[in-house]
C-alpha cells in the first residue's frame, strides 16, 4: 500500500507532472497488488495539454528537418538505453514476459530512427502550370496537433508508431494511453523532454477511456486522431470524428487466419505459428486465432500443434524463461473464459484447457488453449478472441479455406502456408486482409506498411504509408 502512494504519477503536461482530481490505481496482472496509481485527467486538464501542444505546433513545425531527424534519432538512442526500465515497467503493469518487453523496446528504438531517415525522403510534386512563367507545388504539411489513444498489450511499440512520425513530420502530439499501462508512455514522454524536445511538443493524459479518452475525442483542437484499440471504440470515435470532418488513422482488431494447405512445409513452420498463436498471452491484434486445415493434414496437424502449445512455460512474467505471463486485467480474463465456455458449448472439442494449466497462485493467468473446430458453426467464430485461443478447423480445398478466413467482419492480416506459390498469389487478392504471410512468419517491418480492411481500421502505420497519414498536401500556385 505504501508502495501504492508513493507511486502517483500525474499528467505530463509542458514539461511537467500534473495531476487531476481523482486516482486510479494500477495493477500488477502477476500479483493482483496495486503497485502505483495515476491521476484522471478530467475535461479541464485535457484542455489545458491540448491547448500547450497546439501552442507548441506554431514554432514545431518550423524546426528544420535535419533537426526533427536528429532529435528522433536521440530519442531511439534513449529509449534503448532505457531499455531495463522501460522492460521492468512493461512486465509489471502489461504482465508481459520480460524478453518480450525488451523485444518491444528494441522494436519501439528503431521506429524511431526509421522515422527519422523516412522523413527526409517524403516528396512533394512540381507540376506544370498552364501558360508560362508559372508552376504548381504540391508540398506535405504537417497535419497540426495529433490525439493518440493506445491499448494496454504494447504500451511502448504502439505509441511510438503514432509519435515518432508526428514528430518527425512537425506535428506535436497528446497522448492517451490504457489507463492499465500508462506508467511507460509518462516514462516515455520524460525521455523525449530530456533528449530535448520542446515544452508541449510531447503531452501525456492519463485516465479511464470513458472519461479522459473521451474528453480528448471531443476537444475541438487535435486535427488528426490516432487510435489503436477496440473496433467498438474505434466506431464510437470515428462518429465523433465525422462531427467535426477530422480525420481519423484507426487500427481496430483482428480475427486471423492462417490456411495450411495439402502440400504445405508444415511441420517445419509449425514453431512459429505457435508463437504466432500464444505470443503476449494472444493479446495482440494479428495473433492466429483461426487456422484451416487441408482435411487429409487434420489430424496430424492438430496433433503436433498441441503438443507444441502444451510445452509452453506460464509464468512470473518477470522470470526470463517464461513464455506467457497473465493476461493483462481481470476483465480480459473474464471475456476470454466465457469466450471458451460458448464455443465449447456450440460444440468445440477443447483439446487444450488453458484454464486447467499449472499457474501461480496469484494473477490473471491463462494457459494456451486449443479448440478442434471441427463440429463449431463458422458463424460462432467471426469475433475477435484477445487471449490465447486459437480454434483449428478442417476444410476441403483453398475455395474454403478462403471463404472461411473472409467470414468474419476483421481484416488485419492473413497466414498462408503451401508449397504452390502460383496458388498462394493467386489467392492473395481474394483474402481481405491488410497483410498476409506466406509460407514465413516475421515480424512486421517498420518499413511495411501496418493496417487492415474492413472493420480492423483505417489508414496505416509505419513505412512512408504511415508518415504521409500525419500530413496534408498543400498546392502551391506559383506564378513568376
Ligand atoms: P479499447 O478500445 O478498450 O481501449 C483502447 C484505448 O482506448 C485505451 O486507451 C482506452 O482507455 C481508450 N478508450 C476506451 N474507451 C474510449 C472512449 N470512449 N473514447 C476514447 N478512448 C477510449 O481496447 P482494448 O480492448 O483495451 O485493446 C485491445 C484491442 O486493441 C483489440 O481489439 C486489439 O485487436 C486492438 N489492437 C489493434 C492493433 C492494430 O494495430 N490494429 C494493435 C493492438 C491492439
Amino acid at each position: 500500500m505504501d508502495r501504492y502512494v508513493q507511486q502517483r504519477r500525474g499528467c505530463w503536461i509542458d514539461g511537467e507532472e500534473r495531476s487531476g482530481g481523482d486516482w486510479v490505481p494500477v495493477i500488477d496482472p502477476a500479483t493482483e497488488q496495486a503497485f502505483a496509481a495515476i491521476t484522471v485527467a478530467d475535461r479541464a486538464l485535457v484542455d489545458e495539454a491540448v491547448q500547450g501542444a497546439v501552442h507548441a505546433q506554431e514554432s514545431w513545425k518550423r524546426v528544420p528537418a535535419a533537426e526533427r531527424g536528429a532529435l528522433l534519432h536521440a530519442l531511439g538512442e534513449s529509449i534503448a538505453g532505457e531499455q531495463e526500465a522501460l522492460s521492468s515497467l512493461m512486465v509489471e503493469e502489461v504482465g508481459k514476459p520480460l524478453r518480450a518487453a525488451r523485444a518491444e523496446v528494441r522494436s519501439a528504438s528503431r521506429l524511431c530512427h526509421y522515422f527519422a531517415e523516412e522523413m527526409l525522403r517524403l516528396k512533394g510534386e512540381l507540376l506544370p502550370g498552364a501558360c508560362r512563367r508559372e508552376q504548381v507545388l504540391v508540398v506535405r504539411e504537417p497535419v497540426g496537433t495529433v490525439a493518440a489513444i493506445t491499448p494496454f498489450n504494447y504500451p511502448l511499440s504502439n505509441l511510438v508508431c503514432k509519435l515518432a512520425p508526428a514528430l518527425a513530420v512537425g506535428c506535436t502530439v497528446v497522448a492517451k494511453p490504457d489507463e492499465h499501462t500508462s506508467l511507460t508512455a509518462l516514462l516515455l514522454a520524460r525521455l523525449a523532454g530530456a533528449v530535448g524536445y520542446p515544452q508541449g511538443t510531447v503531452q501525456v493524459v492519463t485516465g479511464p477511456g470513458p472519461e479522459t479518452g473521451r474528453f480528448l475525442v471531443e476537444h475541438p483542437l487535435p486535427r488528426l486522431v490516432a487510435f489503436t484499440g477496440s473496433a467498438q471504440v474505434g466506431r464510437e470515435i470515428l462518429a465523433l470524428n465525422a462531427a467535426r470532418v477530422r480525420k481519423s488513422v484507426l487500427e481496430l482488431g483482428g480475427n486471423c487466419p492462417a490456411i495450411v494447405c495439402e502440400d504445405a512445409d508444415w511441420a517445419a513452420v509449425l514453431p512459429d505459428l505457435v508463437e504466432q498463436t500464444f505470443k503476449n498471452s494472444g493479446q495482440y491484434c494479428y495473433r492466429i486465432s483461426r487456422i484451416y486445415v487441408a482435411r487429409s493434414l487434420f489430424e496430424a496437424f492438430l496433433d503436433q500443434f498441441v503438443k507444441h502449445a502444451a510445452t509452453l512455460r506460464l509464468g512470473p512474467p518477470g522470470d526470463p524463461d517464461t513464455d506467457l505471463g497473465p493476461l493483462n486485467n481481470p476483465g480480459v480474463l473474464a471475456r476470454v473464459r466465457a469466450q471458451i465456455e460458448q464455443l465449447v458449448n456450440q460444440g468445440g472439442r477443447l483439446l487444450l484447457d488453458g484454464r486447467q494449466a499449472a499457474r501461480p497462485p496469484l494473477g490473471y493467468y491463462l494457459g494456451p488453449t486449443v479448440i478442434d473446430g471441427a463440429r463449431i458453426d463458422p458463424e460462432h467464430t467471426r469475433e475477435e478472441i484477445f487471449g490465447p485461443v486459437v480454434i483449428i478447423s478442417p476444410v476441403s480445398g483453398v475455395a474454403e479455406a478462403v471463404a472461411r478466413a473472409n467470414a468474419t467482419p476483421y481484416g488485419l492480416a492473413a497466414y498462408w502456408f503451401g508449397r504452390d506459390l502460383g496458388a498462394a498469389l493467386d489467392h492473395a487478392g481474394d483474402l481481405e486482409v491488410g497483410s498476409l504471410w506466406i509460407n514465413r512468419i516475421h515480424p512486421a517491418y517498420s518499413h511495411a506498411p501496418f493496417g487492415g480492411v474492413k472493420q480492423s481500421g483505417l489508414g496505416r502505420e509505419k513505412s512512408h504509408f504511415g508518415l504521409e497519414e500525419f500530413t496534408e498536401p498543400k498546392t502551391i500556385y506559383l506564378s513568376y
